[in-house]
């Protein structure tokens, strides 16, 4: 597109702050030195205007978002993150459209140390793709396949604020208005739980974070595990708002986009885990492994609760 050089000279060449890049943005392929004796992660994920977020969103957050979705998959499989890649297809050159994007995609990438090398610039319907490269030692990276009956299930802070967030800014839900910043930050701008996943290599047996609900994802886990689980409802983390919006715990169930990671814990490893705290957010036990498959849901008696994913559509993102 014209004017595509200076636009990526402008916005999106920054020295590259890591000596593992031996080539980055300005020839046709980077020059990358994985660790020897490393497993490389590879993860990519596209946003779409009007699919993924609205067109009117801020740029800043949809440039923090689009990283920050693929250093999720990339903390949820215990890899460091090292070097992004970023396609972009814009409508028109809009420089303070690119400058507040490009500002929240640095400012996040720069957190976590992370070199942008390389990309891709078309003119077409607003979309963003970007893929995320870590590593990880062999054998050490938490895939969704492990978990053993017994195991406990764990989630990291907090559920359901991004899709409440997302509710009261479509109108469909009502908070009192000091919670409404945080929520919507949730939802804005997630944190990808890069350091949690680092120390859970080698402790959690399985992992996967939360992009469309702890019941979908918890369930691709247990799928890949060959296992079922058991969560009770009432152990679902909620924070104030949600609590309030969700006496079930149906929306912490449900809602997506809070990019909090899920993971099973062998019992042997559960000192482990508690010798880690200081390297963890907030940690809840929501419930366990079994070998029965299938996502048991129970209140707080260990009653059976029934669940219909239809039900509750209401929260349902798209
Ligand atoms: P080619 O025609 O060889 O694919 P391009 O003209 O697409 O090269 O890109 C020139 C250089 O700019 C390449 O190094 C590419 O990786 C980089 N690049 C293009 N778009 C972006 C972007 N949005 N962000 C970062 N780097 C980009
Ligand atoms: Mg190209």
């Amino acid at each position: 597109m014209p004017g595509e050089f200076d636009l990526i000279a402008r916005y999106f060449t920054r020295h590259a702050a890591r000596d593992d890049v031996a080539l980055g943005v300005g020839d046709d392929a980077a020059l990358l030195r994985p660790p020897p004796g490393q497993v490389l992660a590879a993860t990519v994920d596209t946003l779409i205007a009007g699919v993924h977020f609205p067109e009117q969103t801020d740029p800043a957050d949809i440039g923090h978002k689009a990283l920050a979705v693929n250093l999720s998959d990339l903390a949820a499989m215990g890899a460091e993150p090292a070097w992004v890649m970023l396609a972009l297809s814009l409508p028109r050159v809009d420089d303070s459209w690119l400058h507040a994007f490009a500002e929240g995609f640095h400012a996040l990438a720069a957190r976590h140390r992370v070199a942008l090398v390389g990309g891709d610039t078309t003119r077409g319907p607003l979309s963003i793709t970007v893929q995320a490269l870590g590593w990880v030692p062999e054998g050490q990276a938490l895939r969704r396949d492990g978990a053993r009956p017994g195991d406990g299930l764990y989630v990291t802070g907090t559920l359901g604020d991004a899709g409440l967030g997302l509710a009261v800014l479509q109108g469909r839900a009502e908070v009192p208005p000091q919670y409404r910043e945080a929520l919507c930050a949730r939802l804005n701008r997630p944190e990808p739980r890069v350091e949690a996943g680092l120390a859970l290599r080698g402790v959690a047996s399985a992992a996967i974070d939360i992009s469309d609900g702890l019941a979908a994802d918890l369930g691709h886990l247990l799928v890949a595990s060959g296992v079922g689980g058991r969560v009770a409802l009432d152990r679902l983390p909620r924070g104030d708002a949600v609590r309030a919006a969700d006496a079930h715990g149906r929306l912490a169930l449900t809602a997506g986009d809070d990019y909090e990671l899920v993971f099973a814990l062998p019992a042997a490893q559960e000192r482990a885990l508690a010798a880690l705290a200081d390297r963890l957010p907030p940690l809840s036990c929501i419930g366990r492994v079994e070998a029965e498959p299938g996502l048991r849901l129970v209140d707080a008696d260990d009653n059976p609760v029934a669940f219909s994913h239809q039900g509750y559509d209401h929260f349902r993102e798209f």
